[in-house]
C-alpha cells in the first residue's frame, strides 16, 4: 500500500526525534520516506527526510550534513518555504559554528535574517540577530557583536519577545565589559538574570552566569565566581548539556590558569578537551589546546607545550582550508543556478564573500605566523630574565665550537655566577632575588655586542659566547662586563650593598671537541675566582690571577 503524505509526515517526525538517540534507526526511516515521497512526488516529504539526515550527522559528520541541508534548503526554497529555510539555515549556522567553521556560520546566519527578515518571522529574525553577536564574538570581533546584539534587542523589543531581548541585552553587557575595560551595566544584567530563570533559556543562563562568575572573579571575588560557576554547573547538569558542561569546565580553567593554579588548570583542560574531541566542538577544542600549551609551558614542559601548540596550529589551518574550499565550491554552483539577471546581483555577492574570506585567511596566516614567532620565543627564552635559556644557549654554544673547528674562527666563553646570592635571597627575600637577576641580565645585555650570546644556565649563574672574539678582547669585555654589574641601580631593593660577581673565561682551543669542554674550562677559573675574592674574573690556562 502506499503511503500517504501525512504518513509521510508523521514518520519524519519520529525519525528526527530519534536523531540524537538513535541515529541508525533515524537514518533507516530517512532513507524509507525520501524514497517514498520521491515515489509520490512530495517534496516537502523529500525535505524534511534530509533535514533528519542534518540532525543525525551535523555531531559527528559537518561536512554530510553541510551537504544534506544544501538540498533540503534549495526544496524548501523551491517550495517557498522561508520559514523552513531560516530554520534550517539556523541550524546548520550552529553546527558549522561549533565545527570551527566560523566564517561559513556568519555567511549562513546573513542568510537566516535577511529571509526571516522578509517573511516577517521576527522571531528567527532576532534570534538570527543574537546568533550574529554570538558568532562574531567567536571571531573576536566585538564591536560587531555589540551591535548585533543592539539590534537584535531593538527588534525584539519591538515585537515583545521578551526572552530574545533579555539575552541580548546580557550578551550586550557582557561585550561592552570586554570593550570598555570593565565597565557595564550591572542592573541590566541582575534584571536579565532574573528575567532568564522565571522565563527559560537555559543555555543563555549558564552563560550569564559564567559571565558573572569571570565579573567576580576579576575583581578578586573568588567566592562569588565559585559560586556563580556553581550555578551554572548545575544548571548545565540540570539540562544534560554535555556541551554547556565542557564549556564551564574550561572557564574555570582559566580562572585557575590566572591564579597560577596550572596543575588543576592543566586537570580542567584535559577533561574539557576530551569532551569538545568527543563532540567536535573545534572552536572549543582550540581555546583548550591553546590555554593547555601555555599551562604546559609554564609548568617547564616545554616538549609538551610545544606539541600542544602544534596541534592547535594543525586543527586550526585544517578548518581553515575546508572552510574556504566550501566558500568557492558554494559560490560556483549558486552561479550555475541562477537567473541570468541576477548576475550581477551574485557577482558582488560573490566578490564580498571571497573579500571576507580573503581578509580572514590573511588574518588567520598572520596570527599562525605570530604563534609560531611566539613558540620560537617560548622554547628559547627564560621567562624570567629573558635571557636564553640553557638548552639555547648551549646550541648557540655548540655551533661556535664547530665554527671555530671547521672555519678556525677564534670566540671565547665566559661562566658569570652573581657573587653570594643566597644570602641576598636570605635577606631580602626570594622575590627581591628574582628582580636582581633581571637587574643583572639588563646590566649585562648592555655591554655586551650584538654578536655574543647572552643566556641563563640555571640558578644565579649565566654564560656569555663571544662569537670570533679572541681571549684578549674577551678580556676587555670582562672588565666592562664587571664594571656594569657593580654600577647595577640596586639600591631600592638592598640599601647599600653592592651587585657583584665572579667571572670564569675560556678561549677556545683545540682540545674543546664539545661544548661542554669549553664550558668546563670557564668554570673552573670561576671557581678560582670565588675562591680568590670574587668580584674578579679568572682566565682558564693562565697561572695568574687577574683582577678586574
Ligand atoms: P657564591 O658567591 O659562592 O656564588 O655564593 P652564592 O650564595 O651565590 O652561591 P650558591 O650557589 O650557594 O647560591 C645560589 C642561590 O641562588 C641558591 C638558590 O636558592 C638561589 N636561586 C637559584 N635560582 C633562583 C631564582 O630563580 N630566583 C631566586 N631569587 N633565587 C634563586
Ligand atoms: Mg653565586
Ligand atoms: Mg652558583
Amino acid at each position: 500500500m502506499r503511503k500517504t503524505k501525512s504518513d509521510l509526515d508523521s514518520e519524519n517526525a519520529t525519525a528526527l526525534s530519534l536523531a540524537r538517540t538513535d541515529p541508525k534507526t533515524a537514518v533507516k526511516m530517512a532513507d524509507l520516506t525520501h524514497k517514498a515521497s520521491l515515489g509520490i512526488q512530495y517534496p516537502k516529504g523529500q525535505a524534511d527526510a534530509l533535514r533528519v539526515l542534518v540532525a543525525v550527522y551535523c555531531g559527528s559528520d559537518p561536512v554530510a550534513a553541510n551537504e544534506y541541508a544544501e538540498k533540503a534548503i534549495s526544496i524548501y526554497e523551491q517550495l517557498g518555504d522561508d520559514q523552513a529555510v531560516a530554520g534550517l539555515l539556523m541550524q546548520v549556522a550552529r553546527f558549522n559554528q561549533n565545527s570551527g567553521w566560523v566564517n561559513r556560520a556568519y555567511f549562513l546566519l546573513a542568510e537566516a535574517y535577511e529571509r526571516s527578515f522578509q517573511a516577517e518571522n521576527l522571531k528567527v529574525a532576532s534570534a538570527a540577530l543574537f546568533n550574529l553577536g554570538a558568532n562574531s564574538e567567536d571571531r573576536d570581533d566585538f564591536p560587531a557583536a555589540v551591535e548585533y546584539f543592539a539590534r537584535a534587542k531593538q527588534l525584539a523589543l519591538e515585537h515583545d519577545l521578551t526572552n530574545t531581548y533579555w539575552r541580548a541585552a546580557a550578551a550586550e553587557q557582557e561585550m561592552l565589559y570586554i570593550l570598555k575595560d570593565g565597565l557595564f551595566d550591572r542592573e541590566i544584567v541582575h534584571k536579565a538574570l532574573e528575567a532568564l530563570e522565571s522565563d527559560g533559556g537555559e543555555e543563555c543562563l549558564i552563560e550569564l552566569l559564567t559571565f558573572l562568575a569571570k565579573v567576580a572573579h576579576d575583581e578578586g571575588d573568588g567566592r562569588l565566581a565559585k559560586s556563580y560557576m556553581h550555578r551554572s554547573m548545575r544548571l548545565a547538569k540540570a539540562c544534560g548539556g554535555e556541551q554547556a558542561r565542557a564549556e564551564i569546565l574550561y572557564q574555570s580553567a582559566v580562572f585557575r590558569h590566572q591564579e597560577g593554579r596550572l596543575k588543576s588548570a592543566g586537570k580542567a583542560l584535559r577533561y574539557a578537551l576530551t569532551v569538545a574531541e568527543r563532540l567536535e566542538l573545534r572552536t572549543l577544542e582550540l581555546s583548550c589546546l591553546k590555554l593547555l600549551a601555555d599551562t604546559y609551558f609554564r609548568l617547564s614542559d616545554p616538549s609538551l607545550a610545544y606539541e600542544t601548540l602544534n596541534r592547535f596550529v594543525e586543527i586550526r589551518d585544517e578548518l581553515h582550508v575546508q572552510e574556504s574550499k566550501r566558500h568557492f565550491e558554494e559560490m560556483r554552483t549558486m552561479r550555475q543556478f541562477q537567473l541570468v539577471e541576477e548576475e550581477s546581483r551574485l557577482l558582488k555577492l560573490k566578490n564580498t564573500a571571497l573579500g571576507a574570506v580573503n581578509s580572514r585567511l590573511e588574518v588567520a596566516l598572520q596570527e599562525t605566523r605570530n604563534l609560531q614567532k611566539e613558540l620560537q620565543r617560548l622554547v628559547t627564552i627564560d621567562e624570567l630574565t629573558g635571557a636564553f635559556n640553557r638548552r639555547e644557549i648551549l646550541a648557540r654554544g655548540s655551533d661556535m665550537v664547530s665554527r671555530f673547528h671547521s672555519q678556525g674562527r677564534q670566540g671565547s666563553i665566559m661562566i658569570v655566577d652573581i657573587d653570594r646570592f643566597k644570602s641576598i635571597n636570605d635577606s631580602f627575600g626570594h622575590a627581591t632575588g628574582d628582580e636582581i637577576l633581571r637587574r643583572f641580565t639588563k646590566s649585562c645585555q648592555r655591554v655586551l655586542r650584538p654578536t655574543d650570546s647572552f643566556g641563563r644556565l640555571g640558578g644565579e649563574e649565566f654564560c656569555i659566547l663571544l662569537d670570533n672574539t679572541p681571549l684578549d678582547i674577551a678580556e676587555k669585555v670582562a672588565d666592562r662586563l664587571l664594571k656594569s654589574i657593580r654600577s647595577t641601580r640596586v639600591s631600592d631593593l638592598m640599601g647599600d650593598r653592592v651587585l657583584t660577581a665572579s667571572l670564569g673565561l675560556a678561549g677556545l682551543n683545540a682540545s674543546h671537541d664539545k661544548i661542554e669542554v669549553a664550558l668546563n674550562d670557564a668554570d673552573e677559573s670561576l671557581y678560582e675566582a670565588k675562591n680568590t675574592g670574587r668580584d674578579k674574573y679568572c682566565v682558564s690556562g693562565v697561572k695568574n690571577k687577574r683582577a678586574a
